[in-house]
């Protein structure tokens, strides 16, 4: 995908402090951190969002999620962290290329979704 921005970093083209990556993944602290700690494991292929993924996809998103909780530790989360999967317009996904947002630090993070 030439324009994605995800892509551009998978590739390379413009700069993240990525902090993993392997054959399928990339992981990378987010540009506009909501906390301490605050990362984003993506696939290295274009899946545009949760919404888009098929049964082919079954192993790549079991791989990001097992994924997660061990990069999460390695990068400071010692005592639990926030992931979140922003998914199209009405979830508020603003980069439309998959990823898994990791988000956590010392403190505990504040509610996420306030009801009423
Ligand atoms: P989402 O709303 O789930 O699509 O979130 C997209 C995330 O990507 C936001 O948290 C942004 O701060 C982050 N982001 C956007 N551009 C970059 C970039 N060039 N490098 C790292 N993170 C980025
Ligand atoms: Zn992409």
């Amino acid at each position: 995908m030439d324009n994605c921005l995800f892509c551009k970093i998978v590739r390379d083209e413009i700069p993240a402090k990525k902090i993993y990556e392997d054959n399928d993944l990339i992981a990378f602290n987010d540009i506009n951190p909501a906390a301490p700690i605050h990362f984003l494991i993506i696939p290295r292929m274009h899946i545009s969002s949760l919404v888009e993924c098929e049964d082919s996809h079954q192993d790549l998103l079991g791989k990001m999620l097992l994924f997660a909780p061990k990069l999460a530790k390695e990068q400071g989360c010692t005592e639990g962290f926030r992931t979140i999967i922003n998914t199209g317009r009405v979830g508020g996904q603003e980069v439309f290329h998959l990823h898994i947002h990791i988000i956590g630090g010392k403190e505990r993070l504040p509610v996420m979704i306030h009801q009423g």
